[in-house]
């Protein structure tokens, strides 16, 4: 239940000539992890029982959960007009628990490594559709971060995600624990810089360090090339004095050489970026770097003192990792990328 749903709950309130604050206690029941109506106990039963009857606990139906041998779990959705949906929860060894989101059902653009990029688009999610996925993980235990990088851009659906992500406080992500992935779509970049006041984190999906190869990659780069995307990142750093985290995908004999990390450190300032390398998971296109190749991109980094770290991966085995969402019963990879 998100803001249109609380919309909705006033509503019925209103109807049944309820008080306003219910919606608040039924909302505050649900970002807490309640499994339905009939746990909210401090809401009359007569209400709970209209509730059940009248507003559905959730936009999304669950339509298949996975959970791979390290503990990460991915949910596939449906929304109420049959388009997919998928999200996962990420468990690491000390205790953090990351939600992997989606802002779309599939995604207009085509980065060629991303698996959801090579299926269709359905639409833009709603707020309560975004949320939705992370109350459904909430039900399980507590969730204390999300990336906004599962099926979709973000920046094209930027109020709805905002709007989540205002949200998410509820439900135990802070927005300093919440993060914003794009690919560099440069209108919603840019009204995210100067609009959104919350300290939500912002993550590049750079995976090149020239335009030539970015824009074979990632067409959106044709579009909105690197320098105007990253003057935009300078700029969100400038203002918020928080570092951009540059998502590269690992990509064997296409981004990893030497070479290339040398471009990459003489492209992003040290101060305003900060470099997360990610194992890809093929996706058939292409090959992921052997650890001897991303070891020696990381060192050229590490000289040139430019932050980095290499992506730890989970969920390969149930095709949730990083570029692996694609809705369909396999292999396949996603998208942007986890802080
Ligand atoms: S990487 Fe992101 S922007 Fe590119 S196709 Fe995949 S979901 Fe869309």
């Amino acid at each position: 239940m998100s803001r249109v749903d609380l919309a909705l709950l006033r509503d019925v309130f209103e109807a049944a000539g309820e008080p306003p604050y219910r919606a608040g206690q039924v909302w505050e029941w649900a970002a807490r992890g309640a499994a339905s109506y009939a746990a909210m106990t401090n809401v009359p039963a007569a209400l709970r029982a209209r509730l059940a009857a009248e507003v559905p606990f959730s936009t999304l139906d669950v339509e298949r959960e996975e959970r791979a041998r390290d503990g990460t779990a991915k949910t596939l959705f449906r929304t109420r007009d049959g388009h997919p949906v998928e999200a996962v929860l990420m468990r690491y060894r000390d205790g953090r628990r990351s939600l992997c989101l989606s802002s779309q059902s599939g995604c207009p653009l085509t980065c060629t490594f991303c698996a959801t990029g090579q299926m269709a688009f359905g639409r833009n999610l709603s707020a309560s559709e975004i949320l939705d996925q992370a109350l459904h993980f909430r039900r399980i235990e507590a969730v204390d971060h999300a990336v906004f990088m599962g099926m979709g851009e973000p920046m094209l659906n930027l109020d709805a995600v905002v709007d989540a992500a205002r949200l998410l406080a509820d439900v135990g992500i802070t927005n300093r624990r919440a993060t914003v992935s794009t690919v560099g779509w440069l209108p919603g970049l840019r009204r995210f810089v100067d609009e959104v006041t919350e300290p939500i984190r912002l993550a590049l999906s750079l995976h090149a360090p020239t335009d030539e190869l970015r824009s074979e990659l990632m067409p959106v780069n044709v579009r909105y090339p690197l320098a105007d995307v990253l003057a935009e990142c300078t700029r969100y750093f400038e203002l918020r004095r928080r570092k951009v985290f540059v998502e590269y995908v690992m990509l064997g004999g296409v981004n990893d050489r030497v070479d290339q990390a040398r471009a990459l450190a003489a492209l992003l300032d040290p101060k305003v970026f900060k470099v997360n390398l990610i194992p890809y998971n093929p996706t058939g296109m292409y090959a992921g770097s052997t650890r001897k190749a991303i070891a020696a991109f990381k060192d050229v980094l590490d000289a040139a003192r430019l932050p980095a770290t290499v992506r730890l991966t989970r969920g390969r085995d149930i095709a949730a990792a990083c570029g692996q969402l694609a809705a369909d019963p396999r292999p396949r990879a996603r998208t942007h990328a986890s802080a």
